[in-house]
């Protein structure tokens, strides 16, 4: 059994916006009609309370929480103030608490109490941007339709440029193939953000992602090094990463990219998105239910339940639920077909919800990645520019290495 160490609390249910590609309101998965819309102080406390229990029991130094909704900043800044207070008391002196929180942004502007609260308890703040204006109210509209871009680059400003620049963790972009991939990183820069990262959109082999309509069988074999079919997704992420490693200085993070290299080169990574560690996350519901990672709601109505919550279940029960041992298998738990696969340390088969399909077994999660072919092309093209420069820095010092 795997201790969690990030705890993902949905304190709001609804979302000010109405992107089109959002998992939480558009997927299959539409749990959230019975949720309350906020985690009521009770629920607070009694998920606070289990929290510093499993740190306690798993000895764990510390704990990562993460807030997130729907929109958690509907709370408003005094009941968000009250969930922070909560969780600081029940860990004080029992481990040390980090907290960020994922936002649209739009609140940060309009309600400005809401930055003191988060700068009062160190919270720091991911925003959702998808680059440049264009690109990002293509999706990213308020339920009305207008675009959301203007109200989020107020908030960036403020949180990037005023005095809780400390408080700016950085930006997530959801991949639009039909975006300029440059253009996007490069209007994701203008908000000069510490680190962002790249989100391929959530899809499946019953439900394939955007311009692969066709993709809806996982292969037979591993991909070869050239797999043969599209890979717009490679494609789009190849160029960015070429615009951003071959930077005469460094721009900013792309955890994707770091990631892969890190694996690459013997490391860890922590992200669900690659890499074979063991999932440590778990997600609690408004109403208290305990669950996995939200991207699974876009497999099937239904998919991240477990059946427990944090009235009658410890988080040590839910570690223990077969749902997340069978994220903490490593290789053993890779689709057969990835683990003949020589990517597969740095690839693990890719995020877990990508590898739905409804006709593997043992279980739907037990294929590759709908983006094999283009996590493929990625680790490789990554690996390709890796061996060049430490052959080249190598040759530099010790005369030509062996490749
Ligand atoms: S999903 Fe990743 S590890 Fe599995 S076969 Fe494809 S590239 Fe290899």
């Amino acid at each position: 059994m795997v201790a969690f160490r990030q705890f993902l609390l949905k304190i709001h249910s609804r979302c000010n916006l109405a992107c089109d590609y959002c998992y939480v309101y558009e997927s299959a998965d539409q749990s959230w009609r019975d949720r309350p819309r906020a985690m009521a102080p009770g629920t607070v406390l009694r998920v606070a309370a289990h929290i510093a229990e499993h740190a306690r029991t798993h000895g764990l130094s510390e704990v990562h929480v993460v807030l997130h909704g729907g929109e958690p900043l509907l709370v408003g800044a005094v009941r968000l103030d009250a969930v922070l207070r909560t969780l600081a008391d029940a860990l004080d002196g029992v481990a040390a608490l980090h907290v960020t929180l994922q936002t649209n942004g739009l609140r940060l502007a309009e309600d400005p109490a809401l930055l003191p609260v988060l700068a009062r308890h160190g919270v720091r703040v991911g925003v959702s941007l998808d680059g440049t204006e264009a690109g990002h109210d293509r999706h990213r509209r308020r339920p009305d339709g207008r675009g959301s871009h203007a109200g989020v680059a107020r908030a960036l400003r403020l949180l990037s440029e005023g005095p809780h620049r400390a408080l700016y963790a950085g930006l997530l972009c959801t991949i639009d193939l039909t975006a300029d991939p440059v253009e996007t990183y490069e209007a994701l820069l203008e908000f000069a953000p510490p680190r962002l990262d790249l989100l391929l959109p959530h899809a499946t082999w019953h439900t394939p992602p955007p311009g692969l309509p066709g993709r809806t069988a996982p292969p037979r074999t591993a991909p070869g090094a050239d797999p043969g079919e599209p890979v717009p997704y490679a494609r789009w992420l190849c160029t960015v990463f070429d615009r951003w490693y071959g930077a005469p200085r460094r721009e900013t993070g792309i955890r994707l990219f770091e990631e892969i290299a890190a694996l690459l080169l013997g490391g860890s990574a922590h992200s669900e998105a690659v890499g074979l560690a063991p999932l440590d996350l778990v997600v609690v519901e408004t109403d208290g239910t305990i669950e996995q990672a939200d991207s699974l709601k876009v497999a099937y109505d239904g998919a991240p339940a477990t059946g427990l919550d944090v009235f009658r279940h410890t988080f040590t029960d839910a570690a223990r639920h077969e749902a997340f041992r069978a994220r903490q298998r490593g290789r053993a738990g890779l689709a057969p077909v990835c683990g003949t696969c020589p990517r597969s340390a740095v690839c693990g088969g890719g995020l877990y919800a990508h590898r739905y399909h409804p006709g593997t077994t043992p279980t739907p999660f037990a294929a590759p990645s709908v983006y094999c072919p283009d996590l493929a092309v990625l680790v490789d093209h990554i690996a390709g520019r890796l061996r060049r420069d430490v052959n080249a820095a190598m040759s530099a010092v010790a005369g030509p290495v062996p490749s």
